[in-house]
């Protein structure tokens, strides 16, 4: 068997294009969507994912502002920065990019964005309410994950879905997201004692470890469909993800590659928690 490649880049687009769509009716309301981003100190790293955030918003036409502090920031002068941004009713969405500088308490300054805006959906409101199954805002990794599985027509309901990650932006909210669709969901992690006898059960199997290829061919369901999110660097510095692609693509009926898979899409759907933040605000504003 040879695997449908899952095209997270070409998904995105389409994405991209219906949220350029909703902001320009925003726009022509007189309600220009808008995204605040906040990066504290110069991990070169953030630095080019905020950057990408603030390209795909002017793209996409969502006002987006960058606050860039500086690495000795107190952790006093950026809430009080986030809390300046939750009253500022031209901001409907604010992030502020992990990881934070030592000073700084992520879960602190977290729960200081206000839940209206929380569009990465680390909030434990967001949280809760994905628990719950109440509309909130769904971590951008694993909802974009989701529409990657209905682009590959997956049947969810009682199929066997394996999580292998239990993080709190991936593996947790996407295990919840499989749950609320019907699937029989296992959670693996660094603890579990025979990763491959879970993986080779999975009808589903999303892979969000960051470890380079750790996942085989003989590790997959004949015919299983494969979503790798991890993003890491082989021995020759080379992009891959968790999912030794060579081997699961000879297995699997559709596979995400890395890079072009999940990654475009977490991109895409923040974008589209900022649209729906801000018509959810104008829905309000109107009632
Ligand atoms: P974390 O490091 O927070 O979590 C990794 C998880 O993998 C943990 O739950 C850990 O278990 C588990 N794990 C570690 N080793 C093993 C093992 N040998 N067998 C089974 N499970 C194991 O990472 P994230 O969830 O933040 O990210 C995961 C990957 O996804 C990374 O490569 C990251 O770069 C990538 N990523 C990609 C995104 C994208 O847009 N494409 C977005 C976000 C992340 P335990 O809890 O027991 O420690």
């Amino acid at each position: 068997m040879s695997a449908k490649i899952l095209d997270g880049a070409a998904l995105a687009k389409s994405i991209r294009a219906d949220v350029a769509q909703r902001a320009g009716k925003l726009a022509a309301a007189g309600r220009a969507p808008g995204l605040a981003v906040i990066l504290v100190g110069d991990d070169p790293g953030s630095a080019i994912y905020v950057r990408n955030k603030v390209k795909d918003c002017e793209e996409a036409g969502i006002r987006s502002t960058l606050d860039r502090l500086s690495a000795s920031t107190e952790q006093s002068a950026l809430l009080a920065r986030i809390r300046e941004l939750n009253d500022d009713d031209a901001i409907d969405g604010i992030l502020v990019q992990l990881p934070l500088p030592p000073q700084i308490d992520p879960f602190t300054v977290i729960e200081t964005i206000s839940p209206a805006k929380d569009v990465d959906g680390f909030h434990v409101a967001s949280a809760g309410a994905l628990m719950t199954g109440q509309p909130g805002f769904r971590p951008c990794t694993p909802y974009g994950v989701m529409r990657l599985l209905g682009q590959a027509g997956a049947e969810l309901r009682g199929a066997e879905a394996v999580v292998v990650g239990r993080s709190n932006i991936v593996g947790k909210p996407q295990a919840l997201l499989l749950l609320q669709a019907d699937a029989t969901v296992t959670i693996c992690h660094s603890r579990t004692r025979d990763l491959a006898a879970h993986t080779r059960r999975a009808d589903i199997l999303v892979a969000a470890v960051g470890r380079a290829r750790m996942i085989t061919g003989d590790m997959i369901k004949p015919g299983a469909i494969v979503i790798d999110v991890g993003m890491n660097r082989d021995e020759n510095g080379k992009l891959c993800g968790d999912v030794d692609f060579d081997s699961a693509s000879r297995v699997a009926s559709w596979i995400t590659p890395v890079p072009g898979g999940v990654g475009p899409m977490t991109r895409a759907m923040l974008l589209v928690n900022t649209i729906e933040a801000a018509e959810r605000k104008q829905e309000s504003h109107d009632a």
